[in-house]
């Protein structure tokens, strides 16, 4: 039988016995803001520093992201606290001009289908999250690996954040039937997003307790050092100085 992927990153290992923590705001919004959240996260053991600098909002008047100046910001937190960054890239344009200071291109939810910017990162060297779409199937979404893969890439890490239901209450519908399921399918590693799904607060612990409990292999989790100052995504940032006590939560499963 096929083994399951097990993706190796400046010493650190995705998708083998360790779980992974990726945490870090949504969007890198100011020097400040990236380099206080490195230096907690990393003080607390998170590895993974995480931060958009283009940002695909749904909303055109909302902030686009910092761009170039923002990804340097997140270089140097993580460089700074001996992190790796986490960080999405939108377009052919923005991989061939900013992937060497990403550590791990993130793919968002909207372009799961964007076929042309799949096939250029199965030319790189360098591990891909490739988010689940809102509405895309697990076959959809296990065919949008290939697209990498095929290329030559083999180190894509799924994540689930959430997918459009009937329900509406939260911001989407966690679907934990994906961890066993795309794992069998694809071999691939997968991370649960909890802080998409749920779109508030309160929501992000046990949704990501279930998402492990489901055999996730990691989380990947918005935290800003003041939410309520947020540019997106505030509602459902964990505040940075209570990141432990959400840490000390999930340590059980992990
Ligand atoms: C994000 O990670 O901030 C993001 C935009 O996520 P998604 O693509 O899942 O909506
Ligand atoms: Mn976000």
């Amino acid at each position: 039988m096929e083994k399951n992927r097990v993706i190796e990153i400046k010493g650190h290992t995705i998708g083998g016995n360790e779980k992974v923590i990726i945490a870090g705001p949504c969007a890198v919004e100011s020097k400040e803001q990236i380099m206080q959240s490195a230096e907690q996260l990393s003080r607390l053991g998170v590895n993974f520093l995480r931060g958009g600098v283009f940002k695909p909002r749904t909303s055109p008047h909302s902030f686009q992201g910092l761009g170039e100046e923002g990804l340097n910001y997140i270089r140097q937190a993580a460089d700074a606290f001996d992190m790796l960054v986490v960080s999405e890239i939108m377009s052919i344009d923005q991989l061939n001009r900013f992937a060497d200071k990403i550590d791990i291109i993130q793919i968002g939810a909207r372009n799961m289908y964007n076929y042309s910017l799949l096939k250029e990162l199965g030319k790189l060297a360098k591990p891909v999250i490739l988010k689940r779409a809102f509405s895309a199937t697990y076959e959809e979404w296990a065919l949008a690996t290939e697209y990498i893969t095929h290329g030559g890439n083999q180190d894509v890490i799924l994540v689930e954040r959430g997918i459009r239901t009937f329900e509406r209450s939260l911001r989407f519908t966690f679907d934990v039937s994906a961890f066993p399921y795309m794992k069998k399918l694809t071999k691939l590693p997968i991370i649960a997003d909890p802080s998409h799904a749920a779109g508030e607060r309160d929501f992000v612990l046990p949704l990501a307790k279930a998402g492990l409990a489901a055999g996730a292999d990691g989380v990947i989790v918005e935290v800003h050092p003041e939410p309520e100052q947020a540019l997106s995504d505030g509602d459902q940032s964990i505040v940075l100085a209570e990141f432990g006590e959400f840490l000390a939560g999930i340590r059980p499963l992990m």
